[in-house]
């Protein structure tokens, strides 16, 4: 008895990224924008149903992303703590490594920022406007230095914690 109740596929080739289950985010819930719409505060553009980077037509509507409300209201998606010997040694090269990523990951996916990192007391912490670059962050630490990495994430809620030691 086959049963195939999902004959679209829910297994896209090569996406290795588990996906985080999917929950009523009040900041993505965009109401279905029209397009094209701008984000008044940062540019980025709302077209073929996501955000990008590019140049809004002149008409464009205007709107505040999802991020740039984030970061208005200081609430973050995603928190990525760093500690550790280690980390204290290694600082400066985990911080490039950490903004690095950050910029490729904004680059192309205007959704996905830093919106602040604290170092004190041995601990740096970052916090992320989207869970999947916390997740990103923490991976390619990890992968680049090993250590223990801890990925927390309550099924339903918007929200990733992210924390590794070394
Ligand atoms: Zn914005």
């Amino acid at each position: 008895m086959s049963t195939n109740k999902n004959p679209s596929g829910h297994h896209a080739e090569g996406n290795v990224q588990p996906r985080f289950e999917q929950a009523i985010d009040p900041y993505r819930n965009d109401k279905k924008l029209s397009e094209p719409t701008v984000c008044k505060d940062c540019g980025a553009v709302y077209h073929q149903g996501r955000w990008q980077w590019g140049d809004a037509p002149k008409n464009a509507h205007q709107e505040t992303c999802p991020s740039c409300r984030r970061i208005q209201d200081n609430f973050p998606a995603g928190y990525v703590t760093l500690n550790g010997s280690f980390l204290e040694a290694h600082l400066d090269e985990i911080q490039k490594l950490i903004q690095h990523h950050a910029e490729r990951e904004r680059a192309e996916h205007p959704l996905k920022r830093i919106m602040a990192i604290n170092h004190q007391n041995g601990t740096i912490e970052i916090t992320t406007t989207d869970m999947h670059l916390a997740k990103g962050l923490g991976e390619a630490i990890h992968h680049a230095y090993q250590g223990e990495l801890k990925t927390e994430h309550t099924p339903g809620e918007n929200l990733v914690r992210v924390s590794w030691h070394r």
